[in-house]
């Protein structure tokens, strides 16, 4: 068994070789902001205004979905405190920097920095998660899911990924709503709805050839590159009985360029050490990990973990392991012999010893 430690216990070792700015928020992350805010508004001006051809159309759609993204990644920092502190100040902006994705400032720091920071790779508690083999008894949508061939599931698996931000936050609405007290509960749903509310209004005022330019498409392609990220955060990672980052995280390598249109959200491991610190310190919190602990930290480029993730199933077994219950082969996670550059699996001896009878018969052979 590993010895596993908490993100404070990092933090606390490498919080005395930092710079005292590095614990200071950074508005001018804003400068940024306010760069993808005017781009994405000449981008729905320019679609709605205009009479272009449909290939600048979507040429101008596929600007505004990194945008949209971007603008997502900027929001999550802005929702942390990390950017400014004054709390209306900082949900105001998140709500701003999010409306794009169409997630509430408050919704989301109940579902991500409340819950999912501080129970990260919980199979009980952190809501990002994926399950374990023994929710197949449990859920018949899971089975009927890992009923289907495994390339044909990882396939549409990649593809959902276009909507499963979209999908999953909507999810958690419904998900945290019970969870806030009554007199918050209008106020959650307000922010959920007001986004909504304005690009539905829109497609009234655009019609929908333009609103497909201005909005759907862009959603499904910010939908795409943020998710590509998040499913590469943790879903490699083994599910862990204590919230060690460098454990259950990723950080995947992007080039320099990507880094900095994308804020640095790539730097995952280092952000769940130090949530509340502007990403810009990030590369250099990096520095330290590798120097401290280089044998426990996990790091590969953005590419090699898409093409993992699309090779391994995403249901875990016994914790560190994850399983393809119905041919019984059994991967590694990261730390526990998942090579990513060649990956490989074992067969399960007995399947029936993970699976009961029921669930078993259910799944095809
Ligand atoms: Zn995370
Ligand atoms: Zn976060």
């Amino acid at each position: 068994m590993k010895e596993f430690h908490s993100f404070g216990w990092y933090a606390a070792r490498i919080s005395p070789h930092l710079p005292k700015k590095a614990f200071q928020p950074v508005p001018s992350r804003l400068f940024g902001g306010l760069a993808y805010f005017l781009i994405a508004l000449s981008g729905i001006l320019a679609i709605s205004l205009l009479d272009l051809h449909p290939i600048w159309k979507t040429l101008i759609s596929v600007v505004l979905g990194f945008s949209f993204a971007a603008l997502g990644f900027l929001g999550h920092e802005i929702l942390h405190g990390t950017v400014v502190r004054t709390p209306w100040l900082r949900d105001f902006l998140g709500a701003v920097a999010f409306w794009p994705l169409c997630t509430g400032p408050k919704l989301w720091r109940k579902w991500h920095n409340v819950t999912h920071h501080a129970h990260t790779q919980d199979e009980e508690k952190d809501p990002d998660a994926w399950p374990a083999v023994e929710k197949l008894a449990k859920s018949r949508l899971l089975r009927w899911v890992y009923n289907i061939p495994f390339t044909i599931r990882a396939f549409f698996a990649f593809s959902s990924l276009a909507i499963t931000f979209t999908l999953h936050s909507t999810r958690m609405l419904f998900y945290f709503l019970k969870d806030f007290q009554p007199r918050n509960r209008s106020i959650v749903f307000f922010q959920f709805l007001l986004p909504w509310a304005t690009w539905i209004g829109l497609l009234f005022v655009v019609g929908f050839a333009n609103w497909f330019f201005i909005f759907l498409l862009p959603l499904l392609i910010a939908n795409f590159i943020v998710m590509s990220y998040i499913s590469t955060n943790h879903r490699l990672n083994p599910l862990v009985p204590v919230n060690d980052p460098l454990a259950n995280s990723l950080s995947v390598t992007v080039p320099k360029w990507v880094d900095v249109l994308h804020f640095n959200f790539s730097y995952h491991t280092e952000h769940h050490l130090f949530p509340s610190m502007s990403s810009k310190y990030y590369p250099l919190v990096k520095e330290h990990i590798k120097k401290m602990w280089p044998d426990r930290y996990h790091e590969m480029p953005m590419i090699q973990a898409l093409r993992a993730l699309w090779k391994t199933p995403r249901l875990y077994y016994q914790q560190t392991e994850l399983i393809e219950p119905r041919q019984g082969n059994v991967y590694g996670s990261l730390g526990y012999g998942l090579d990513p550059s060649h990956i490989e699996y074992r067969k399960m001896e007995n399947k029936k010893q993970v699976l009961t009878k029921k669930v078993a018969g259910q799944l095809k052979k």
